[in-house]
């Protein structure tokens, strides 16, 4: 008798109801270097098809998108907890904008650039030629489920690498759905593979040997992956986690900047890499501005129907955090502006849109990523000390500067260590798909989007080209009677004043030794 073997389900609750939605067959670590074996196998064929031959392919994913589009929007709601409009607006919108600016951009970006030849190697072409580095591991987390997998994915694929998803654990109808998504645009097989599970299937897979790693999540996990990495020369990109400041000046729209704020730290009930996890007011406006936050955050709804403002918390475990964070904070003297006390909390996922005053830099609240809806704010007294406060963390993901003045605004800007800023606005660069998205410090390593974010899935090569004419070079053997000639001709061409003449009779004389 053969015994069946049982195959371990992801069980997928849907965070706003507790209601069990789904079940997940999870992938077996046994099945990694089959995985890896079906991803050389596709790389193969993948990456010597032109780069538009490629995009047909992405031109069916996209247009299935947008025919779905309300299914996938009901999918990523019923699997995080997120509100509808959240899930269309910040999950599905990017992903559809990545591969429309994908489709438009590719082929110039990826095809072989010409370089400049200096003037000392006459006679000589360069180019830069971006060659498909082979199976790419992508690791996403749950916040944003499908942009966060999906735009790493399609930058990888239109580079003419095959890959590997291996998306959250706690979302897996999305990995799921991205999944479906794929095999039904025509992607040839091993092209686009999706292994489900948790952390010990993210590991089987970091240690699988894959030819770059593009992981997002949180700093702890980016760490242990860079490990593996450095162990097996791997290159990697890590998206990791945010404090992202938002400082108010006294001279900023305070109507905009309070709805901002309310937005900004309450979209996806503030699961948010970029955030704003920390608000810094000038003093003198300070009473004022708290009333206008205050108002706005009295006026959002939270629920799960079509019209809510904020949705429910996605993962349990993050609850924890949000609530000792907050615990530590009134312990010591911080001040509740709107919410509750963690010990009034309802049971459930939805948790109270929470403000805090009275606060300490040196505060969990301040000092670690929170990851729920719950925003301290600070008083400053000087645009330096709002600079400190601001790059007083690990973190340097994001920052938003909100000032009428535009040279104040830019040179505050400017000073913040963060990957990118925003002025009068919140979270926005990253839907700007031709900017740059990326951290500095703990908020990680490297960047995406942009030509960049094409291009850091190809091996540059560097080429020099020469028409093979003459029989020799001046700087190959032998070198009898070169030095001299070399430091004439050398010290005038670097000079701050160069004679041609001398410097063309120096060259022929290095011709003419044979
Ligand atoms: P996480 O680090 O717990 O998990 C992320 C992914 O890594 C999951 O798929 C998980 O299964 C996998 N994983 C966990 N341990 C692993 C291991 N040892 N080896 C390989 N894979 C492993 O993060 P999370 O809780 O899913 O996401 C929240 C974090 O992500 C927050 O810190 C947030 O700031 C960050 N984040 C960053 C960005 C960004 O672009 N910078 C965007 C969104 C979220």
């Amino acid at each position: 008798m053969h015994s069946v073997e049982q195959v371990p389900k992801l069980t997928v609750i849907a965070p706003a109801t507790g209601q069990l939605i789904a079940e997940i067959e999870e992938t077996r670590i046994h099945e990694v270097p089959l995985f890896y074996q079906r991803g050389r196998n596709a790389f193969a064929a993948w990456s010597c098809i032109s780069i538009p031959d490629r995009l047909r392919y992405f031109r069916k994913l996209k247009q299935l998108m947008v025919d779905e589009m309300d299914q996938i929007a009901r999918i990523i709601s019923d699997d995080t907890g997120k509100v509808l409009t959240e899930a269309i607006v910040a999950d599905i919108m990017p992903t559809l904008d990545a591969i429309d600016h994908i489709i438009r951009h590719a082929e110039k970006v990826l095809s072989r650039q010409k370089a400049k030849t200096p003037f000392l190697l006459i006679g000589k072409k360069s180019y830069i030629e971006y060659m498909s580095r082979g199976v790419v591991l992508v690791i996403s987390p749950w916040n944003y489920p499908l942009q966060l997998a999906m735009v790493p994915m399609v930058s990888a694929l239109a580079g003419g690498n095959s890959v590997i998803l291996k998306p959250s654990e706690v979302t897996p109808l999305v990995g799921k759905c991205i999944e479906d998504l794929f095999n039904r645009s025509g992607f040839p097989e091993g092209t686009v593979q999706v292994a489900h599970g948790g952390k010990e299937v993210g590991a089987a897979f970091t240690e699988g040997k894959p030819d770059y790693i593009f992981f997002t999540g949180s700093v702890r996990t980016g760490k242990i992956i860079q490990q593996q990495a450095a162990r097996d020369l791997i290159p990697t990109t890590l998206e990791l986690g945010g404090k992202d400041p938002m400082i108010v000046f006294k001279d900023a729209n305070l109507e905009r900047a309070a709805k901002a704020a309310a937005w900004g730290a309450f979209t996806n009930s503030g699961q948010v890499c970029m955030s704003a996890e920390r608000l810094y007011v000038e003093r003198s406006i300070s009473d004022e501005f708290l009333e206008l936050l205050k108002s706005e955050v009295r006026n959002l709804t939270q629920g799960s129907d079509e019209n809510a403002d904020v949705g429910s918390m996605t993962f349990p475990a993050q609850k924890d955090i949000v609530k000792a964070q907050l615990e530590e904070a009134l312990a010591r003297g911080a001040k509740l502006e709107t919410g509750l006390e963690p010990v009034n909390w309802q049971e459930g996922m939805f948790l109270p849109l929470t403000v805090v005053t009275h606060v300490e830099q040196d505060m969990k609240i301040i000092q670690e990523e929170t990851f729920g809806p719950l925003l301290p704010v600070v008083h400053f007294d000087t645009e330096d000390e709002a600079v400190t406060l601001a790059n007083g963390t690990v973190f340097g993901l994001n920052a938003s500067v909100w000032t009428k003045d535009k040279e104040k605004a830019r040179r505050v800007a400017s000073r913040l260590v963060s990957g990118a800023v925003v002025i009068n606005d919140v979270i926005i660069t990253v839907a700007n798909h031709g900017l740059p998205f990326g951290g500095t410090k703990d908020s990680g390593i490297g960047r995406y989007h942009a030509e960049g974010g094409l291009r850091i899935f190809c091996h540059e090569k560097a080429i020099m080209e020469d028409l093979g004419l003459m029989n020799s070079e001046i700087q190959w053997y032998p070198y009898k009677g070169k030095y001299p000639l070399f430091l004439k001709l050398f010290k005038n061409y670097f000079g701050e004043k160069r004679n041609w003449l001398s410097f063309a009779k120096d060259y022929l004389a290095l011709l003419k030794i044979k």
